[in-house]
Parts: structure tokens; sequence; C-alpha cells
């Protein structure tokens, strides 16, 4: 068991860390199967098709912009930004603001607890430790470069991939939002 492991064994901090560690299919499935099991027993159904997608998005969220800034030298390190509180907070907000208005509550809850899990399990091991990373206060804090998560660190394949990925989705994203806008308010965009 990689947790009994982690608590009971005399690992190093980036031994542990390793051993925790989450890809991006485990933190959505992670964040996946408590919305699915509170949508089974409060409606006897699976979760709708909008659903999935929002959860997806959210739990990929902070990645999905923080790496490939990372990878364009805009942010010191994948880590920081989206996975900040002075940006996650307003994005989280905001996004539970357009989904009040627009009567999707669910779909904004849905979205914000996806993030969280995801920002929870990137800093689990700090937290863990007892630390308080100055990442999660970035840009307030100084960051020193680092060599990123073990899936996708500065330089590896994966990153540059990450990133395609990421532009495709956010792109995706911000069409379906400007539709959805559109619809919405009636204006031609
Ligand atoms: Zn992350």
């Amino acid at each position: 068991m990689p947790i009994l492991k982690y608590f009971l064994s005399d690992l190093t901090y980036s031994e542990k860390v390793a051993l925790i560690a989450l890809g991006p299919v485990e933190t959505f499935l992670l964040a996946l199967l408590p919305v699915s099991g509170y949508v089974f027993f409060r409606y006897r159904r699976l979760p709708t098709r909008p659903m999935l997608f929002v959860v997806f998005v959210g739990s990929q969220f902070p990645d999905l912009v923080d790496k490939p800034l990372e990878l364009a030298r805009v942010v010191p390190w994948g880590r920081v930004g989206m996975h900040s509180l002075p940006f996650a907070i307003p994005v989280a907000v905001l996004v539970l603001m357009y989904a009040r208005t627009t009567d999707r509550t669910h779909l904004g809850v849905g979205f914000v607890f996806a993030y969280t899990v995801h920002w929870l399990t990137d800093w689990t091991p700090k937290f863990l430790e007892g630390t308080i990373p100055p990442s999660i206060f970035w840009p307030f804090t100084t960051i020193s470069k680092s060599p990123g998560a073990w899936w996708g660190g500065p330089g590896q394949i994966f990153l540059i991939l990450w990133s395609i990925f990421s532009v495709i989705l956010l792109g995706l994203v911000f069409v379906l939002l400007l539709k959805d806008i559109s619809q919405r308010y009636g204006h031609r965009i």
C-alpha cells in the first residue's frame, strides 16, 4: 500500500512524492468518483455529459494553463499561476457566479470541486510535511526553478504534447463559452 509506505518508511521527500504522485487520468478519476457517487445516490442516475466535461476540465485546469506557460517561460514553474490562490480563488468565484446566473450552479460546483481536488493532491506531500508551499501565494512570493511534475518536466516530450492538448482543449472551452454567452444573452459574437 503506497500510503502506508508513505507514512511508515524512511523515504526521502522526493521518493515520497513519487510514491503518491498522481497523473492526469488519476486526478480526473479521483474528482469524478465522489461526483458520480453524489449524483447516483441523490438522483439515481449517472452524471450528465456536461458534468463529465466540467469535472474533466476542472480536474486538469491548473495544469492546462500553467504547464504550457512554463514551457513558454512565462511562469517560473508549472505549478504557479492557476495553482496559486491569488489566481485560483478569483477563477473559482467567477465560474460559480457564471454558473449561478445561468441556472447551472451544479456544473460550477462540479468544476470548482474538481479544481480543488487537483490543487489539494498537488500540494498534499507538502501539507503532510507540515509546510506551506510558497508557490500557493505566487506572485507574492519568489519561486526558485523546480524540476516540475514527474510526468512532464521541462524539456520532456510529454510537456510538449500536454501543451498541444491544453491549447486544443482550452480553445474548445473558449469557443463553447462564447457560444453559450451569445445564446444566453442574445448577442452575436
Ligand atoms: Zn498541477
